[in-house]
């Protein structure tokens, strides 16, 4: 199955809840959420509660929503999570946070991870000063990420760096405003990681 073309809001709609898939939209009275408290589609015969499968399904979609990522990617993460050490949500969460296009959504260069995802694949982001078009690439502590030099003369980087930070950034990171690069001092803890994402229902969601 490809990748979802629909509307964003719908998909926090069905959530629920905000899942911050539009940029300044989300953070105004305009949002789909606020407007309508109401899943999408017709409300006739819904069912009230949803089954116990029905509920971690949705905690698998919300994470994979979040991020962007892909049934089969996402299945891959997790897999990686379960063979390494430590607790497998927090290995998962943690993957997901480590994705470039996380992180440029992150230091503010985006308004959205989507955003964040087609800048990636432009070419536009340096990872250590090389060209990085792959918005999966997992970043590691220590990476340095930046703006490609050509792109730096572009109206869209001054529109786009203009009144940075916009957003507070994540302790684990950290921003040279001047050069516009960014830093993963260390990659996130526990703390770090606020997402509303009960990672606890989606590792059950893959351990049946
Ligand atoms: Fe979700 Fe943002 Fe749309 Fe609100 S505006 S429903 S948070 S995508």
């Amino acid at each position: 199955m490809g990748r979802y073309t629909g509307p964003s809001c719908r998909l926090c709609r069905r959530a629920g809840e905000k899942l911050f898939l539009k940029g300044d939209r989300c953070f105004t009275p305009r949002c789909a959420v606020e407007r309508r408290h109401s899943p999408p589609g017709n409300q006739n015969n819904r069912r009230r509660r949803p089954s116990d499968y029905g509920v971690h399904l949705r905690e698998k979609q919300k994470a994979r929503q979040i991020y962007g990522v892909m049934e089969g990617q996402f299945r891959r993460y997790m897999s990686e999570a379960f063979s390494s050490p430590g607790i497998s949500g927090f290995n998962l969460l943690r993957t997901l946070e480590r994705r470039l296009d996380n992180i440029v959504y992150l230091l503010g260069f985006a308004d959205s991870r989507k955003q964040a995802r087609q800048m990636v694949r432009h070419g536009h982001i340096t990872v250590k000063g090389v060209k990085t078009d792959i918005p999966s690439f997992l970043v590691k502590a220590g990476d340095t990420i930046g703006w490609k030099e050509t792109s730096k003369n572009s109206d869209f980087y001054k529109e786009r760096t203009d009144g940075i930070p916009k957003r507070p950034i994540p302790s684990w990171l950290s921003l040279d405003v001047n050069e516009m690069v960014g830093e993963v001092v260390t990659l996130p803890s526990d703390e770090d990681l606020t997402q509303t994402i009960n990672s606890r229902l989606i590792v059950e969601f893959y351990s049946r």
